[in-house]
């Protein structure tokens, strides 16, 4: 049975206080924290078995060639890739989103064609194709968000054209939380000849994701967000658009043959990995999944709907705090962002801290959606696995305490 309270005992760091208050760790969107299996999984890497792989016949080399491999198939089912040849290690999303702008993007990018993105995503999926777009002299163009937080799909028709190359969108929003339609997206850009990217930081660790049913050409998700380590992400590729890409960078390894003059690319996926792989971390990502797998994706996404509702119907109280995005519960992630009339997101911010509370606050690196909702920032509570619903009853009487605070301050200050 799913039980937040047994995972907790997984997570030495939420037994941790701040400013002398039991710590209460809101802030998952940003970064998730990292269960003991994890932390685990990575030192005994470096304590046993530590030695670069795909380069020796040592016994070291081949452990650790194997168990970085073990890695990329796990992950591979994990999304339900059909091979493992599809999944490419890099960084974090950020490096995914760039890996398919720098080679794709480039080679098929002409003067005049389109990137179709949305008006919600994340830096990550915005700036790659302004650069990409400016650069082929291709246009970039946005499905816009309704006034209750969703895609206005009714736009396809006009949007969607000869010229759209590619579909990028996020397949959950870290600020309005929605949930997007991926499945009727990827349709809908493969009957225009264009290929569909999901950004999948915000999804596949909160919910089950499988590539075949949504048929995107590629996903881009971050294990540091999935209780993984930092600095290893995850770009998948539909094979037969693999096939046909370029190598990003070059160098060690991505060859077959190399002359003084020029080289050939070795097999997929190796051909995207340049240089040694981080395979400790890949490991530890493993590490991670398997942890995800024993939970289950369908009661993690379950949890997850019951502490939104019950955070959402506890925000109600709250007259000065205003939802972003959807009411309902199930059309939405585990992260709820708000704003709050009469207090700025960052007071707001170290006012709960300062009661052990850990929240986001700022644009969360989606500046054009804040200014289109008229605001600078926003605050975002954020929920995983090991979160409980007290935590969500000690946030609302901490932001209760923060407006009654705020509220006497402006009063204070006339
Ligand atoms: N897309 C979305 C929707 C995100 O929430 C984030 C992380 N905030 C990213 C992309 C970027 O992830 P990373 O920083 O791990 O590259």
């Amino acid at each position: 049975m799913f039980d937040p309270r047994a995972i907790r005992k997984d997570f030495p760091i939420l037994s941790r206080t701040v400013h002398g208050k039991p710590l209460v760790y809101l802030d998952n969107a940003a970064t998730s924290q990292k269960p003991r299996q994890v932390v685990q999984a990575l030192a005994e890497c470096y304590e046993s078995y530590n030695s670069n792989v795909h380069r020796g016949v040592h016994t070291l080399s081949m452990e650790a060639t194997d168990r970085y491999e073990a890695a990329r198939k796990k992950v591979a089912e994990f999304i339900h890739a059909p091979s493992d040849r599809q999944i490419i290690f890099t960084r974090n999303t950020t490096e995914s989103i760039n890996l398919v702008a720098h080679t794709w993007a480039r080679e098929r990018l002409g003067q005049g064609d389109e990137v179709l993105t949305t008006e919600m995503e994340h830096h990550s999926n915005l700036v790659p194709w302004q650069q990409v777009a400016a650069e082929r002299g291709a246009r970039l163009r946005f499905i816009p968000v309704t006034p209750e937080g969703t895609l206005d799909l009714s736009t396809l028709d006009s949007l969607l054209n000869e010229r759209t190359r590619l579909v990028a969108a996020v397949h959950t929003s870290n600020v309005l939380g929605t949930i997007n339609p991926i499945q009727e997206l990827a349709r809908r850009a493969h009957e225009a000849g264009a290929l569909m990217l999901v950004d999948g930081a915000q999804s596949v660790p909160h919910m089950p994701v499988d590539v075949q049913a949504l048929d995107c050409d590629f996903l881009a998700f971050s294990a540091h967000k999935m209780l993984g380590p930092t600095g290893i992400g995850v770009l998948y590729v539909k094979e037969s658009v693999l096939e046909g890409m370029e190598p990003f960078l070059r160098g060690g390894e991505m060859v077959r043959e190399v002359w003084y003059e020029r080289a050939t690319w070795n097999e997929l996926p190796f051909r995207f990995e340049a240089g040694t792989p981080n395979f400790a971390d890949a490991i530890a990502l493993g590490a991670a999944v398997d942890y995800l797998n024993a939970l289950g994706m369908d009661s993690v996404r379950q949890h997850e709907v019951e502490i939104t509702r019950y955070a959402l119907e506890a925000f109600r109280e709250l007259e000065d705090v205003e939802v972003l995005g959807p009411r309902d519960g199930n059309l939405r992630g585990g992260l709820i962002a708000f704003s709050v009339s009469g207090a700025h997101p960052h007071d707001l911010g170290t006012f709960l801290d300062r009661e052990g509370i850990a929240l986001r606050t700022g644009h969360h690196c989606v500046m054009p959606l804040h200014r289109k909702l008229g605001l600078t920032a926003s605050a975002r509570a954020s929920f995983y696995v090991y979160n409980v619903s007290e935590e969500v009853d000690t946030l609302v009487h901490g932001l209760k305490r923060a407006l009654d605070y705020f509220t006497h301050a402006v009063r204070r200050a006339r």
